[in-house]
C-alpha cells in the first residue's frame, strides 16, 4: 500500500465525516483556498457537547515531503470513529486502549483534526520533487524561479526575526525566497495555509491542546522554540522590545523565554505520556525535549499557539507540541517504505490517543467548593480534596481551574477573582489542599475543576 495522495486524503476525510459516522463527526471547510485553488478541510470528532469541554487540535502535512503525517492523522480519524461506533478497543502493537477508554475520549473531548494543511506542496513533492518542503506560492518578480514559503516559519510569532534575535543566533529561518527550506514569506501569516490553521483556533476557542505532526527524528517537542525557558521573570518575554537583539542564544542569561512553571511541568508530563505510549507499541524510544533544544526558530505553529493567550485577552491558554516521527536511520527518512510507515502510524496513533486519554482523565476529577473550611489562622480558608486519585499521592500533578482558567498548581499560587489561591500536599492528612489567603475569595457554590496528572 502506497502513501495516500492528495485526493485520497481528502476523500478519506470526507468519508470519515459521512455515514455511519455522521452523529459524531463534522466536516469543517477552511476559509482559504490554497495558491493552486485547492479547498482544505478539517474534521471535528465529538459525541455530546457542553461548557468546559476542552478542544484538542491535531494538524499534519504542513511540510510537503513529510508524507506520512497525513496518513497518520487519517488513520487516527478512522480508528477512533470506528472503535467508538462499534464500542471496541484499539490495539496498536503492544499498546492497547479499552472500549471504555475510547468512549471516554469521544464523549469528553472536541477533537479537531486537519490532516493535510499543504496539499499543493504534497502534490508537488509526490509528483515532481520528493524533497519539496514549502507551499506553492508563486515566485515573486524579484526571484522568478523561487516559489514557495515555509508555512512553519510564517506564523505571527517573532516573525520579523532579524529585529528580535541576536545576530549570532543560529536561527533556522530565511528571508530569501530562494531558500529551499525555510523562507518565512513576505509578511506574517501571509499564506492561506497558515491562515487556515489559525482560523481553527479563532473559531474553536475551547482548543487548549495542540499537536503539529512532522518528521523525522523520533522527538516530542514542547515549549518555546525561540530560546531556552525560564519560569521566574514574566517580563522577559517575546512581546518585550527591551530584549530585541538578544534572543536565540544558548546558555546565556541575557534572554530566556518566560513560561509559567506549572504549564512547563504539565507539558513535560503530557510529553512523557506520549513517549511511553509510543514505546509500548514496539519499543522505539522517542525523546521529550524543549523545542529550542533542536535549534532556535521563529514563526512556528507551536510558538504561535502558545503565544495567543498572551497577545489576545480572553483566549485560552494552549499547550502545544510537535512530534517528529520516524528514525533518521531509515534509508529515506521522509518517506520510509510503507511497511515501516505502517509501524510508525501505529506508534504515533498510540501517542495521540494516550494524549487525549490523559486530558480526559484529568477532567474526570471534579471538586465542588460548596463550603470552604476555615481551619486555622495560617491558612484561613482551606478545602481538602478527597479523591482516590489524589489521596496518599504526593506526586500527583494538580491542575486547578475555574472554567478552565488556571488558578494554581503545586508549590505555586494562582489568582481567582484577584485573590491568591494555592495548592499543596498536606503530609499529615495525606490529602491535597486548596487554600486562599483571603476568605473573601472563597465564594460558596463556586465550582472548581481539579485535574490530576499522576
Ligand atoms: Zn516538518
Amino acid at each position: 500500500m502506497p502513501y495516500l495522495n492528495v485526493n485520497q486524503v481528502e476523500s478519506a476525510l470526507s468519508a470519515a465525516a459521512g455515514p455511519p459516522n455522521e452523529l459524531i463527526t463534522q466536516l469543517i471547510t477552511l476559509p482559504n483556498p490554497t495558491w493552486e485553488g485547492r479547498t482544505c478541510r478539517a474534521i471535528k470528532i465529538a459525541s455530546g457537547s457542553g461548557p468546559g469541554r476542552p478542544g484538542v487540535y491535531f494538524i499534519g502535512g504542513v511540510h510537503a515531503r513529510e508524507w506520512g503525517s497525513s496518513d497518520i492523522l487519517i488513520s487516527v480519524i478512522q480508528q477512533l470513529t470506528q472503535a467508538y461506533r462499534n464500542n471496541t478497543g484499539i490495539t496498536l502493537g503492544g499498546k492497547s486502549f479499552t472500549a471504555a477508554q475510547i468512549q471516554r475520549i469521544v464523549n469528553s473531548l472536541d477533537i479537531f483534526v486537519f490532516p493535510q494543511v499543504n496539499p499543493d506542496g504534497r502534490n508537488y513533492s509526490m509528483t515532481v520533487d520528493p524533497m519539496w518542503r514549502k507551499n506553492r506560492r508563486p515566485a515573486p518578480p524579484s526571484n522568478p524561479t523561487c516559489p514557495g514559503v515555509d508555512i512553519n516559519r510564517n506564523y505571527d510569532f517573532l516573525w520579523n526575526y532579524p529585529a528580535h534575535f541576536h545576530p549570532s543566533a543560529p536561527i533556522v529561518n530565511s528571508q530569501n525566497p530562494c531558500d529551499y527550506q525555510v523562507y518565512v514569506g513576505p509578511s506574517a501569516a501571509s499564506e492561506p495555509e497558515t491562515q487556515n490553521v489559525v482560523s481553527m483556533f479563532d473559531n474553536h476557542p475551547n482548543i487548549r491542546f495542540f499537536v503539529d505532526i512532522h518528521s523525522y527524528s523520533e522527538l516530542i517537542l514542547y515549549g518555546w522554540g525561540d530560546d531556552q525557558e525560564q519560569t521566574t521573570d514574566p517580563a522577559m518575554n517575546f512581546r518585550n522590545p527591551a530584549f530585541d537583539g538578544q534572543r536565540g542564544l544558548e546558555n546565556d542569561a541575557a534572554y530566556r523565554e518566560y513560561i509559567d512553571g506549572d504549564n512547563e511541568a504539565l507539558s513535560i508530563t503530557l510529553g512523557n505520556r506520549m513517549r511511553d505510549a509510543i514505546q509500548a507499541v514496539r519499543g522505539r524510544g522517542y525523546t521529550v525535549q524543549q523545542s529550542f533544544d533542536l535549534y532556535p526558530t521563529a514563526g512556528t505553529s507551536t510558538d504561535y499557539a502558545d503565544s495567543r493567550h498572551f497577545v489576545t485577552p480572553g483566549t485560552e491558554e494552549v499547550l502545544a507540541f510537535t512530534i517528529e516521527w520516524g528514525s533518521p536511520s531509515n534509508p529515506t527518512p521522509f518517506h520510509p517504505p510503507y511497511s515501516e510507515m505502517g509501524n510508525i502510524i501505529q506508534e504515533v496513533t498510540a501517542g495521540l490517543l494516550e494524549f487525549c486519554l490523559r486530558i480526559v482523565d484529568a477532567q474526570a476529577v471534579f471538586v465542588h467548593f460548596v463550603t470552604a473550611q476555615n481551619i486555622s489562622g495560617t491558612f484561613p480558608c482551606t478545602t481538602y480534596i478527597d479523591h482516590p486519585l489524589t489521596n496518599g499521592n504526593p506526586n500527583a500533578i494538580l491542575f486547578v481551574t475555574h472554567n478552565w482558567n488556571p488558578l494554581g498548581l503545586p508549590s505555586a499560587k494562582g489568582q481567582f477573582n484577584n485573590h491568591p489561591v494555592g495548592v499543596w500536599y498536606a503530609q499529615g492528612r495525606q490529602q491535597w489542599g486548596i487554600f486562599n489567603e483571603d476568605e473573601a475569595a472563597m465564594v460558596e457554590g463556586v465550582a472548581f475543576n481539579v485535574s490530576v496528572y499522576s
